[in-house]
């Protein structure tokens, strides 16, 4: 059996406006864990509305958390023409806000052709130059130098537990192999120049490693661990001066 979910009255509102004739069954798909926000259809995410379906994961508190972290961090680049890519980007909800709110060339790159497809109608909807490429972060190289890589990859271990409404959510957007570390494996052994930023989402127990890692491809960055507004460790950021 599961635990009824309850909603929030917004949401109930929104549900009615958008199903007229048939919310009550909505209603009922969202207290058996279905994600409201799929049903909506759309979350705002910082200054941007941000279009969902099952082809992306909705957009988290911890990720907005890590781009007004970002733009705090390069507020003193903000508007020059720096190069930026949001790598596993999905919705494109990163990638997105950080072109509204700077004046970088942006680029978000995933392997999903789905997802990529919300990502560009996102770009759209909020009016924002971004490039959208569809490749495999893991098999392909990094050619570009980037000034500033952002990226929150799937890095929930295949053996760890989760919560219900990730069930419809995509399994590759949230599970990666080696524990959930493979793809900050992968972006970090791919990156070839000194970047002035490069800022991850990470799993509450990944930190350290994470840390150690990046030590040993970036001696000479600036590495720390930050907490995200639960107090868990949840971002690491590499910085060169
Ligand atoms: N923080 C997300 C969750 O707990 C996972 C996001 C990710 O794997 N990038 O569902």
């Amino acid at each position: 059996m599961f635990n009824k979910k309850t909603l929030i009255e917004e949401d109930i509102r929104l549900l009615k406006e958008k199903y007229p004739d048939n919310w009550e069954e909505k209603i009922k798909k969202v207290q058996k864990n279905y994600p409201v926000q799929y049903l909506i259809g759309n979350v705002d995410f910082l200054n941007t509305n941000i279009l969902v379906n099952e082809n992306v994961l909705i957009p988290r508190f911890e990720t907005e958390y890590l781009v007004e972290k970002v733009l705090k961090k390069v507020e003193k680049f903000k508007n020059h023409n720096l190069k930026f890519v949001d790598i596993c980007t999905g919705s494109g909800c990163i990638a997105i806000s950080i072109a509204k709110n700077t004046n970088f060339l942006c680029t978000g790159i995933d392997i999903s052709k789905e997802a990529l497809e919300v990502a560009e109608k996102n770009k759209c909807l909020n009016k924002v130059s971004v490039t959208f490429l569809k490749q495999d972060i893991l098999t392909k190289e990094i050619l570009e130098s980037y000034d500033i890589i952002v990226s929150n990859p799937p890095y929930i271990g295949y053996t760890e537990e989760v919560d219900e409404t990730t069930r419809y959510e995509p399994q590759i957007a949230l599970y990666a192999e080696n524990n959930g570390l493979l793809f900050f494996e992968a972006i970090l052994s791919k990156i070839k120049n000194k970047p002035k930023l490069i800022a991850f989402e990470i799993g509450e127990t990944q930190g350290t490693y994470i840390q150690n890692l990046a030590r040993i491809f970036f001696s000479t960055a600036k590495i720390t661990i930050e907490k995200d507004l639960c107090g868990k460790d949840r971002y690491v950021f590499i910085e060169h001066e």
